[in-house]
């Protein structure tokens, strides 16, 4: 998202700052000059400035905190729990810093490890090929070795034929060709439960690509799609809307005071909250509308054949659908406080690069949020293109 990608991108130069060795508060005078931040503050956006600054303060005392090294590994650690945008490692670290109090290099790299230990690596990926390609010899094999005992069978009753002429009695040829065919058939049976063997076998770790495939773009949680199958999604929707010059707009949705719903009412209940805003928005798509979980109690959405204010005004409908709904705690049975979302939405070709969309109807979204929650706002920049 816009957010963090800003927040990145921030923290890249941040660290090519303290490698040069320039000293903190040259780097917070300096950043209120660098591009993010003048088109935030152009955009009247201090506050967003100031919420930028304390969360590159919060991931530089995180990781001064507990000794770690300046890596991306660490880096990515500290903002995923400081902003609670992936919560498995939220969990994980909160779990460490309550046993141990303190985080080191080696448990930062395990909790990462662990967190895509599920997703596909390179490793998994290249055992899987080089057993499906195993397999695919074993298979020409034995489709050789079967065609081979056919050929020998034919050849042997070829013979035991010319032989009926000859001396041998016709009872002794067909006791022979039976004692062939038998063999034939004990041969074939034997190729053929190869064969299903290693069909089997075959079919299983397709099951497993499949699966590798739909955990690498899939989210756990909701079942909708990830960041990561969305931003492949986006790409082909650009594509086809200026094929079909279709026009094309893209939505964030975030759940509001969502931190407050998981303190209140826990995790479990969060998670089932989650899972219902997701249900809704994915009510809403279709062959030309995409929902995906773009992370954390986010959502992001592609429209094609919508302006963004039709896009906007379908968003509404759901976020009021959300609004007007009387959720229930299922562990306690209390009715909880209203849930809902805000959301902003950008059209997509008002901007040089479908992301800076993304970024706009972000932006848009923190404003809805500024001016009172439970709201969608349309990006300036696609209402003077609407
Ligand atoms: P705002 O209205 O400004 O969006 O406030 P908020 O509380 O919704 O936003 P904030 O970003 O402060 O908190 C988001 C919380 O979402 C923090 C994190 O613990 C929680 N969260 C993220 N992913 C999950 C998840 O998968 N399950 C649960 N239960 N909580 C999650
Ligand atoms: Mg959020
Ligand atoms: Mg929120």
């Amino acid at each position: 998202m816009g957010k963090e990608m800003n927040a990145q991108t921030g923290l890249t130069t941040r660290i090519a700052r303290w490698a040069k060795g320039k000293s903190a508060e040259e780097e917070s005078s300096e950043l209120s000059s660098d591009t993010g931040a003048r088109e935030a503050s152009r955009n009247g956006s201090s506050r967003e400035v100031d919420r930028r600054r304390d969360l590159y303060n919060d991931v530089g005392s995180f990781i001064f905190a507990h000794d770690l090294d300046l890596t991306v590994v660490n880096f990515g650690l500290a903002l995923d729990y400081l902003t609670g945008n992936d919560h498995q490692i939220e969990k994980a670290v909160r779990a460490i810093l309550s046993e141990k109090g303190q985080l080191t290099n080696g448990v930062v790299e395990q909790i990462v490890a662990e967190r895509h230990a599920g997703e596909m690596t390179a490793e998994g990926l290249s055992n899987m090929l080089s057993t499906v390609e195993e397999d695919l010899t074993r298979f020409t094999t034995l489709a050789s070795e079967s065609q081979a005992s056919a050929n020998d069978y034919g050849e042997a009753l070829q013979a035991k034929v010319k032989d009926m002429g000859a001396e041998s009695s016709p009872e002794k040829v067909v006791s022979a060709l039976i004692g062939l065919t038998r063999s034939m058939v004990e041969k074939s049976r034997q190729i053929e439960a190869e064969m299903r063997e290693s069909q089997k076998k075959t079919r299983a770790l397709q099951q497993n690509l499949e699966q590798a495939r739909k955990a690498a773009e899939q989210d756990h949680l909701t079942g909708l799609p990830n960041r990561r199958a969305f931003e492949a999604r986006l790409k082909e929707e650009v594509t086809l809307a200026q094929a079909n010059g279709e026009s094309l707009s893209v939505a964030f949705c975030d759940i509001d005071h969502f931190k407050k719903i998981n303190d209140t009412h826990g995790h479990d209940t969060g998670d089932r909250v989650l899972k219902f805003v997701g249900s809704l928005l994915a009510k809403i798509s279709g062959e030309k509308c995409h929902v995906a979980r773009h992370g954390g109690e986010e959502f992001v959405m592609v429209f094609r054949g919508k302006t963004a204010a039709e896009a906007c005004e379908i968003v509404d409908q759901t976020r009021a659908d959300l609004a007007s709904r009387n959720l229930v705690d299922r562990n306690s049975g209390e009715r909880m406080n209203q849930v809902s979302f805000s959301g902003g939405v950008a059209d997509a070709f008002a901007y040089p690069d479908p992301r800076d969309a993304l970024k706009a109807a972000d932006q848009a979204l923190y404003l809805a949020k500024e001016h009172g929650r439970n709201r969608v706002y349309m990006a300036k920049g696609s209402v003077a293109a609407d």
